[in-house]
């Protein structure tokens, strides 16, 4: 049985002190909350100054009261904004007032949550308030505007369309079996096949990204004591978040850093390094190091050029403490000192590639920034670029699995109903992605990370 709806109240804006604060009611007692606490409903839309009475008729503080008419507001419900002084105090009188007029505080994500359910937004777009409020960089917030305004649903319902294009194209088929011979084996239907595909390619292309705008990268600088990394580090970083000293061993615990590449952020790890010790604080640092190896998207193994570096074995001693499919790139760092050019190395080292540069005087550091976003197949952000998560790739490639498994099945076993079987899959899972499809508990879990009175 549905529950019934209750009305949901929460602070809106962060707690503390500020210029204003906005408290936030939504659902179906808001008519009675304004009519108690402001005297008379304010007009739809209209922004009234009023006093925001308690119990008794005194004012607790004075100021804009908006009143969004159901299904014309955020959560499609009635709603009711109080924008009042921003003190700690005056928004728990409100709160407190308006709890006591039979509202219950807002879980995380309620809000939103309530828009979703009541077709003010699809799934990605809810989850795309989140992303525009938790964006670490300017694209990655132009993108998530991008996908709040529904361009990333969009490229969701289009696939999909095409998907439903060829189900009844190829349902026909089976419902006249006659027919469906010709129709599975006739060129029209892999004509039709192809565009499909290459629509999953694209999109598929756009989800990646999105998340790596949204998520970024795990990057792990790697190599032995002294080769510079916490330089290069801080050359990245563009300030001294690194101790750099000529002492080797001298970082011994993990530094992180965010930072940002044309949108792309990197979340970089500053390692001890890699080297057999006997102090404990630094054998600690080490296998620390290995432990964030195990999880990087990007290893950088950075080696002194001005050393010499014939010492192969040892390089590929460091290379094998990498675990295999981490990708690499070879930083020959202090070329200050060696004389080399800066940029791309003519010889690779263990089938990565070497970029040669000063973590001093800057010299490759461009390139090398350009070789990290190449490697993660990261394309400057531009006007179709979208926010995405983790889930919607997955889900995107749980639907292009089910593709190539239809299209198998048609070319090795002319099986035309299999084929429209798996296309109901792919579009259950496209719509999973939209949320017009799923569980209550993914609706828990994605609406619970968001933040509360959102
Ligand atoms: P880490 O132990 O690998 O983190 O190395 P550091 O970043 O602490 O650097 C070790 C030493 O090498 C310091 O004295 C740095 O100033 C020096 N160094 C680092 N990068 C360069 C470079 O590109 N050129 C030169 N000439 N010296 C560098």
């Amino acid at each position: 049985m549905p529950q019934p709806v209750v009305t949901i109240a929460g602070r809106a804006t962060p707690p503390g002190r500020g210029g204003i604060a906005v408290i936030r009611v939504s659902g179906p007692g808001v008519q009675q909350i304004a009519a108690a606490m402001l005297g008379k409903l304010p007009q739809p839309r209209h922004a009234e100054l009023r006093d925001f009475l308690d119990a008794e008729g005194q004012a607790i503080d004075t100021g804009i009261a908006l009143l969004f008419s159901a299904p014309d507001s955020y959560t499609g419900e009635d709603v009711l904004e109080l924008q009042c002084h921003g003190g700690v105090v005056v928004t728990e009188l409100l709160l407190e007032r308006v709890l006591a007029l039979g509202a219950r505080m807002a879980r995380p994500g309620e809000f939103s949550e309530r828009a979703f359910l009541n077709d003010k937004l699809d799934l990605l777009q809810a989850e795309a308030v989140a992303d525009l409020i938790d964006a670490g960089s300017r694209a990655a917030a132009r993108a998530a505007q991008r996908s709040l305004r529904g361009d990333f649903s969009a490229a969701v319902l289009a696939l999909n369309e095409e998907v439903t294009g060829l189900r009844v194209y190829i349902e026909a088929a089976i419902d006249f079996p006659d027919e469906e011979l010709d129709l599975l084996s006739d060129s029209e239907l892999r004509q039709r096949i192809a565009p499909v595909a290459a629509s999953f390619a694209r999109l598929e292309k756009t989800t990646r990204q999105g998340c790596l705008l949204r998520d970024g990268l795990h990057v792990v600088l790697a190599g032995r004591p002294n080769s510079g990394k916490s330089s290069l580090f801080n050359a990245l970083a563009g300030y001294a978040a690194a101790i750099v000293t000529s002492q080797p061993g001298t970082t011994r615990d993990l530094i992180r850093e965010q930072i940002n590449i044309d949108g792309l952020p990197l979340h970089v790890v500053d390692t001890a390094g890699l080297r057999s010790t006997l102090d404990p604080v630094e054998q600690e640092g080490v296998a620390r190091t290995r432990a964030q190896l195990g999880v990087a998207d990007l290893a950088l193994l950075v080696i002194d050029a001005s050393e010499d570096t014939s010492d192969l074995a040892g390089i590929a001693g460091l290379l094998g403490e990498i675990p295999a499919g981490i990708p690499v790139l070879v930083v020959r760092n202090k070329i200050d000192l060696s004389g080399e050019p800066p940029g791309t190395a003519p010889e690779s080292l263990g089938g990565h590639r070497v970029l040669r540069v000063s973590a001093l005087t800057g010299a490759g550091l461009d390139e090398l920034r350009l070789a990290i976003k190449t490697l993660a197949g990261f394309s400057d952000p531009g006007e179709g670029t979208v926010i995405a998560r983790q889930r919607h790739l997955d889900t995107l490639q749980r639907a292009q699995a089910h593709f190539a498994a239809g299209c198998r099945v048609l070319e090795e076993r002319q099986a035309g109903e299999l084929f429209a079987e798996e296309l109901l899959q792919v579009q259950n899972a496209l719509a999973e992605i939209t949320g017009e499809f799923g569980s209550d508990d993914l609706l828990g879990k994605i609406f619970a990370s968001f933040c509360i009175g959102k």
